[in-house]
């Protein structure tokens, strides 16, 4: 037989490695942003066609490139970046792969005009496929511009696979954004079609997330600032009253490069430990600095994910350094609950230097037992106030009790549920016939059986079908609120609620006015509460972002899916008999009772003769 290995031509090399280096258009965006970043531009520009897949155009005022190097940057692992092995551990730039430009010009139609500052003129390139077309010499400004056109072209499969303009133009503004936060010292901006949809001037830190978050964003921003041998933080945290319902407020990065971490991201979340509502996720960005020797960013071509030396450090301090910072504003009433509300300084201390408490804690401390409180050790060092009871039970529940109890659990079972079995004083509660468990289901007897129902998806299935009803046909009541409420988007957000206004009106909203960058609300429907509102539209908005309804149809479906998810009771709550049977009888009144919107089973049933089986 004849030998079959042999080597693959440039241009199929090149095509397979695009399929990892560039997945959509705004992949492209964040190769050449950071290109441009690394020839140390001030000022990138871009423009895009129909969300980057007729036209990305990025140009910067940057280095430029010589006539060799210009044709040399199109060819696979061509990168002035690093010469040696040793250069992977020492990184200061973006790009080292020399990987970008070959894999963009496989599947592209490409130009490329460049010029350095000490030429006199220029060189522009045409290069398709991988093919260079034309390369002749012109005027042009210093700096870079690079125009790709028609992305795969010569891919249908991957073009096909592209989705609606409104998602693809999401990601470049997800990509675009990532960058500029990373850069504020470099003014950037961005025009889709014809629009504008950033203008950033150069800046600091602060001012770059307001312009681009925009509204009142920047008195929600809480500074935090931390320096230690290994690392370096700075960046803010967003006050946690200011909360999201999702995650896209959350920046880390590292060496100015936008990495995701779901372990640093804990350590986040665990310094907001206690200042969160239910579900509710702290904005926050982030700027660490650490030697380039201690991470590894060799992991994945598009570089999101990082290898970090020291990792639990890492943790610790970015941990403590943002709880510093909560405190240190006035946005953590109570950091440290284990601390004796006794050693508060009297004012007329205040001016003088303090000496460091000493916090005693009674280890053997049971908040059950009612000798307890007499006890002269506890007496000394607690007052019988709620406030420090909820402190010694914060405390508990980690030094103590750890895991296996958790204290709120006992406390409601023993009044709530143990209430229920033994007969306790409300009458109404023993009469019912539903009961629920684990604060997730609500059991109920059928005439030759059991009932299990999920209390969320039930609540949701209900809510749904309510929400539907009064969106076509008959609006619903609402409830006049005694002082407008004003919530703060940003543009793209305010352009989308213009644009459900009229649904939502019907589901009980009352808009008084809608402008660039905020709302003003003046009714709200009946069933919630106001201080829902803000997390309920920020939900909508996201759903809305994520999946685009095609047409009226689905816009009215998707609107009374989000609103009954965000509405309905969540597992973890406790109902009363009252509430439980409202949810069973609103289920069996629903036309599609057993599943959910989102097609999820709602209740299953466990006939009496499968029960009997187990009994056998
Ligand atoms: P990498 O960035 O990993 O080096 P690329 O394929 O993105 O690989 O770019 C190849 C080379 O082309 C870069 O190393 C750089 O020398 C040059 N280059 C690319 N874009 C620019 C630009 N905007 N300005 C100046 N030089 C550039
Ligand atoms: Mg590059």
């Amino acid at each position: 037989m004849t030998d079959v290995i042999h080597l693959l031509p440039d241009h199929v090399a090149n095509q397979i490695a695009a399929g990892e280096v560039v997945q959509r258009p705004a992949s492209v965006i964040k190769e050449l942003l950071e290109n441009a970043i690394d020839a140390n531009a001030s000022t990138i520009q871009v423009y895009i066609k129909e969300a980057g897949k007729i036209l990305i155009s990025v140009i910067d005022d940057g280095s430029g490139m010589s006539i060799t190097d210009s044709r040399l940057s199109f060819e696979r692992h061509a990168t002035s970046k690093i010469k040696a092995a040793e250069d992977l551990f020492q990184l200061q730039t973006k790009g080292f792969r020399g990987e970008a430009l070959a894999s963009i010009a496989a599947i592209a139609h490409v130009e490329l005009k460049t010029r350095r500052e000490e030429d006199e003129v220029g060189t522009c390139i045409k290069i398709e496929g991988s093919q260079i077309t034309s390369q002749e010499v012109c005027v042009t400004a210093k700096g870079t511009s690079i125009s790709v056109k028609n992305l795969f072209y010569n891919i249908p499969a991957r073009r096909n696979f592209l989705k609606s303009d409104t998602v693809e133009t999401r990601h470049i503004i997800d990509e675009f954004q990532r960058v500029a936060l990373a850069h504020p010292g470099i003014s950037f901006s961005l025009v889709h079609n014809t629009g504008e949809l950033f203008n950033l001037p150069a800046s600091n830190y602060r001012q770059r997330i307001t312009n681009i978050l925009g509204g009142k964003s920047n008195e929600k921003l809480v500074p935090v600032n931390e320096e230690t041998e290994i690392l370096k933080i700075s960046g803010f945290v967003g006050k946690p009253e200011y909360a999201k319902r999702t995650r896209g407020e959350q920046f880390f990065f590292v060496n100015d490069r936008f990495i995701k971490s779901p372990y640093l991201n804990h350590a986040v979340s665990a310094a907001f430990e206690g200042l969160l509502k239910d579900r509710a996720y702290p904005s926050y960005f982030l700027y660490l600095h650490v030697d380039p020797k201690s991470i590894d960013i060799n992991i994945h071509p598009t570089k999101t994910e990082i290898k970090f030396d020291d990792e639990h450090a890492l943790y610790a301090i970015l941990r403590s350094a943002i709880k510093h910072s909560l405190g240190q504003f006035n946005v953590a009433p109570i950091l440290d609950f284990e601390r004796d509300p006794n050693l508060d300084t009297p004012y007329n201390y205040e001016n003088k230097r303090a000496s460091t408490p000493q916090v005693e804690v009674d280890r053997s401390f049971n908040p059950f037992k009612n000798e307890a409180l007499t006890s002269s050790n506890y007496k000394s060092n607690f007052k019988k106030e709620s406030s420090s009871w909820e402190s010694l039970y914060t405390g508990l529940q980690s030094e103590t009790i750890g895991n296996d109890i958790d204290v709120r659990q006992i406390e409601f079972e023993s009044e709530e549920v143990t209430g229920n079995l033994f007969g306790a004083s409300n009458t109404e509660e023993t009469q019912s016939s539903t009961f629920q468990l684990n604060k997730k289901f609500i059991i109920s007897t059928l005439k030759n059986g059991m009932l299990v129902i999920d209390q969320h998806r039930a609540h949701t299935r209900i809510l749904y079908e309510e929400l539907l009803k009064s969106i076509t046909v008959s609006a619903a009541v609402s409830q006049q609120l005694l002082f407008p409420l004003v919530l703060q988007f940003n543009q793209q957000e305010t352009e989308l609620l213009k644009g459900i206004k009229d649904s939502l009106e019907q589901t009980g909203f009352i808009f008084s006015e809608i402008t660039a960058n905020s709302a003003e609300i003046i009714g709200i429907p009946t069933s919630i509460s106001e201080s829902e509102v803000e997390m309920l539209l920020e939900q909508l908005l996201v759903d809305f972002q994520n999946e685009v309804p095609e047409n009226n149809f689905s816009h009215t479906d998707l609107l009374a899916k989000s609103l009954a998810k965000s509405m309905a009771v969540k597992s973890g709550n406790l109902l009363n008999a009252t509430e439980q049977q409202h949810i069973v009888n609103g289920l069996f009144a629903c036309k599609e009772p057993s599943l959910t919107p989102f097609n999820k089973p709602v209740f299953i049933t466990l006939p009496v003769e499968e029960l009997e089986k187990k009994f056998m």
